[in-house]
């Protein structure tokens, strides 16, 4: 049960319910970061009394430190700032709810300074799983999903006796907002369009992840790294309600799936509350209200993103790294209107056979194939 926090991106969709989760159950917090949203930080600093607040750049933090003189929380900035509200001492767990592969250091200078982490910046998993996960086991710390999907199949999971009766991982999809549309028709698509999620409201860029349905390629890569399941056992199913969160099946094809009504405070709080269940700030399910469930095939030709990932994890070496680089880079120029939607799932593809690939051993190996990999798409771009 964590008593002390450090929340990496509290300004955020996912940090700003997590503070509401933190005031609903008592929870101490030792650090908060923000990336500009300087306003709200220093709301969150006024009412949660962190001992450390950080913020993107260094001009901002003069900004921030001059709002703050009458308290005593210290102001940082930058990635050093994130890994040293990371590290904090008085934390002892790092919720990670920043945004993109920036997550990666300050995830790994959290682990080393042996906090627990209750993770959704799942572009660290996608990135650098297996630095991670090889990390959390030597310093015997714990990773918690804050992902819907990977806490329920970890809320499933706390009834399996024996790993090896584990058949099968099946992660729900919403779909989003283009399920049913092809390739052909999803050319002309707008942002606001794509930002439109029928089910969940989160940050600009898991929405349009979202819509691409890159963001479920991204759960695969991020449930082989949680639970040490292979691929080819990860399975996605279309649900569009959104109440199935998702499920795991056993060797007797019984299958177990984790429920509730969708609200990103069930599986935050869970991460924070582990092992123990309390109540939670969140609507009860009626089933009866929702009436039916169904479930749906993916299109894996028309969502070019979701086989992407499928085919990079299998490929391995750095290819997880170029597809989330290049995912990164060509969201960032839909969202300014530079590209189209398909251009998303296109441009990640090519990718794929234009990086030169490499093995990955360090953190620096994915730095330099993410340079390339956004670099790619730029330069690809700027051709046209
Ligand atoms: P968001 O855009 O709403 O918030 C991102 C947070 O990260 C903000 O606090 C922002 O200030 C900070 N940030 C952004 N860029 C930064 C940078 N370069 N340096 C430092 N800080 C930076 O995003 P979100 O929807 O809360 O998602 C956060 C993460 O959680 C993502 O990895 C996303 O995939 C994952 N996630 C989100 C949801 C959800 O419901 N929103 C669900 C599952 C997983
Ligand atoms: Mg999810």
């Amino acid at each position: 049960m964590t008593e002390n926090i450090s929340v990496l991106g509290s300004t955020g969709s996912i940090g700003t319910q997590t503070l509401r989760v933190c005031e609903f159950l008592n929870v101490k917090v030792s650090a908060l970061t923000a990336f500009s949203n300087i306003d709200l930080l220093e709301q969150q600093v006024r009412k949660f009394k962190p001992e450390l607040a950080v913020i993107g750049t260094e001009e901002k933090a003069k900004e921030l430190r001059l709002r703050l003189s009458d308290t005593s929380t210290r102001v940082g900035f930058g990635l050093e700032g994130l890994c040293e509200a990371a590290a904090i001492e008085s934390a002892d767990t790092v919720l990670t709810a920043v945004v993109g592969m920036i997550g990666l250091k300050p995830t790994l200078a959290a682990i080393e300074a042996k906090k627990n982490i209750a993770l959704a910046n799942k572009e660290t998993l996608v990135t650098g799983g297996n630095l991670v996960m090889k990390a959390a086991k030597e310093n015997g710390v714990k990773i918690y999903p804050v992902d819907s999907e990977h806490s329920a199949i970890f809320q499933c999971l706390q009834g399996c006796p024996d790993r090896k009766v584990l058949k099968r991982l099946i992660l729900t999809a919403s779909g989003g907002p283009f399920f049913g549309r092809r390739y052909d028709e999803l050319k002309d698509v707008t942002v606001e369009q794509a930002l439109n999620h029928p089910n969940w409201s989160m940050g600009a860029k898991i929405t349009v992840d979202s819509a691409s349905m890159m963001n479920k390629g991204f759960e695969v890569i991020e449930a082989k790294w949680l639970f040490d399941v292979p691929v080819e056992r990860i399975d996605v199913v279309v649900h569009r309600e959104s109440i199935v969160h998702s499920m795991i099946e056993y060797a007797d094809n019984s299958v177990i799936a984790q429920m509730g009504v969708p609200d990103m405070k069930i599986p935050i709080q869970y991460a924070l509350t582990y092992p123990n269940r309390v109540e939670c700030e969140t609507e009860q399910l009626d089933l009866t209200k929702i009436s039916s469930l169904t479930f749906f095939k993916p299109d894996y030709e028309t969502f070019k993103c979701l086989k992407a990932c499928r085919k990079a994890i299998d490929m391995g070496k750095n290819f997880p790294v170029i597809v989330n680089g290049a995912n990164e880079a060509a969201v960032e120029l839909f969202l300014d209107r530079k590209i189209s939607f398909t251009d998303i799932g296109d441009l990640v593809t090519e990718a794929m056979s234009s990086v030169s690939v490499r093995d990955i051993n360090s953190v620096d190996d994915i730095i330099e194939t993410d340079i390339l990999s956004r670099e790619y798409v730029s330069q690809t771009v700027g051709k046209v």
